[in-house]
Parts: structure tokens; C-alpha cells; sequence
């Protein structure tokens, strides 16, 4: 399929494949019940888990970019500071994250879902090169400095409520007060609803374009590159 969609959007458009992250995976071959209780009682086992979940995320990245992804985004909802508490998330997680930055080629990105703000630290010293936020993050100007420079920050305009119930005009307002508030790259803050009018993800893409020229087209980068390394 990546390699399909490589084809069909041309080399202008970046292709980002998604895919589950080694916590998520380990909590579906666990039961989400155990994972999370194990946590707490049998944490070896479940790192044990963590160990061979992490290694296929990182073979199958590996798979992806072969196939022409630009990037790969993991989700991991269920090691968001809404399931897991981030200290263990600390010991548990963060290694296998560093892991899988490190491994193969290509840029590597994580969506978290709810406020992610309690681990956006960690997850930017993982090394992943930008993180995907939902609109539950609310303090953008404090979620980049939290990320730092060399993190982009992607988002995080609701799904669920202004993209797809939204008029035109309120997404391009709200997507002007992301990109000034610290939002590297624009974007919808999860799964894109399937009812979503076409026009309402125009109006992001013309958002975008019109801040662009408003604050960049006298020279620089625009707001939709991924952060560079210094
Ligand atoms: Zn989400």
C-alpha cells in the first residue's frame, strides 16, 4: 500500500505511514487489562514483552521507508500520561522509543492522543523529530519549549469537533492561533473524522498557505518544514 500511495502522490507530498507503537502492540497481544495491571505487578514480564514488540516497530519502520515513506508516525495511545504514569513510562517505555529513533533510516514521529504535555519533554529527548498533539494540549507556547527547536510540533486542531463541524473561516482562524502559539506543522490533532467535508481539510492546507506568505515568503522556512538539526 505505501508503495501504491508513493506512486500516486508524486515526490512534492510527504508520505507519513502510520503505525501502532511497541506499547500499544504489546497491550493487544497482552489484553489492555493485563498490560496495564502487569505494569505494576509483573513489570519483567512485561518488559519482556516490550522487548520483541520493540524490535518488530522498528523492522516494520524499517519496511515502510523501503517502501517509500518519508516518515513513520507510531501511535501509542496507551502509553500516554492519561493511561500510564510517566514514571513508568520513564523506565519502561522511553528506552524502547530511543530504540526504535535510532534504528533504520528515515524521519521517525509519534501521535499521542489526550494532553500529552507531562511527557512531551522525554518523548523530544527520545529523539523522535516531530510529535503529533492532540487539541488537549492547550498551552502550544508551553509545549514548545517544552519539545525545544529541534522537535517539530505537529497539530492540533480538534478532529472531532472544528474539522469536521467547523465552518471555513473558524478553521483558518484556529489553525492562525496554532501556527502563532508554537505549531511547527499544521495539522488535524487525530484521525481525521470519517464525515469530514472536503473543503474543511482545503481550508487547513489554505491556513497553512496564507501564514506562509503572511510571515515567510520574504525568505526563511516556512512553518511546515520538519525542524532541522543545528
Ligand atoms: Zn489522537
Amino acid at each position: 500500500m505505501t508503495s501504491i500511495l508513493r506512486e500516486k502522490a508524486g515526490e512534492e507530498v510527504p508520505l507519513i505511514a502510520g503505525m501502532e507503537g511497541p506499547a500499544s502492540l504489546a497491550s493487544r497481544l497482552l489484553g489492555t487489562y493485563n498490560f496495564l495491571t502487569w505494569i505494576i505487578r509483573r513489570p519483567e514480564t512485561v518488559r519482556e514483552c516490550l522487548k520483541v514488540t520493540g524490535s518488530i516497530c522498528s523492522e516494520y519502520a524499517g519496511i515502510l521507508s523501503d517502501a517509500g515513506a518519508d516518515a513513520v508516525c507510531i501511535v501509542d495511545g496507551i502509553a500516554g500520561p492519561d493511561m500510564l504514569d510517566p514514571r513508568q513510562f520513564d523506565s519502561l517505555i522511553k528506552p524502547k522509543y530511543e530504540r526504535f529513533c535510532r534504528s533504520g533510516k528515515g524521519i521517525k514521529l509519534i501521535h499521542v492522543c489526550g494532553n500529552s504535555t507531562p511527557i512531551l519533554e522525554i518523548l523530544s529527548k527520545c529523539g523522535f523529530q516531530g510529535i503529533s498533539i492532540e487539541e488537549k494540549v492547550t498551552d502550544l507556547r508551553a509545549a514548545k519549549k517544552l519539545v525545544g527547536r529541534k522537535t517539530s510540533l505537529i497539530g492540533n486542531l480538534s478532529s472531532s469537533g472544528i474539522i469536521l463541524n467547523g465552518t471555513c473561516e473558524e478553521i483558518k482562524e484556529e489553525a492562525q492561533k496554532c501556527l502563532r502559539d508554537g505549531i511547527d506543522i499544521l495539522a488535524p490533532g487525530c484521525g481525521i473524522a470519517p464525515k469530514t467535508p472536503t473543503r474543511n481539510i482545503k481550508a487547513l492546507v489554505e491556513a497553512r498557505d496564507e501564514y506562509y506568505h503572511l510571515n515567510y515568503a520574504s525568505g526563511g522556512h516556512g512553518p511546515f518544514r520538519f525542524a532541522q538539526e543545528d
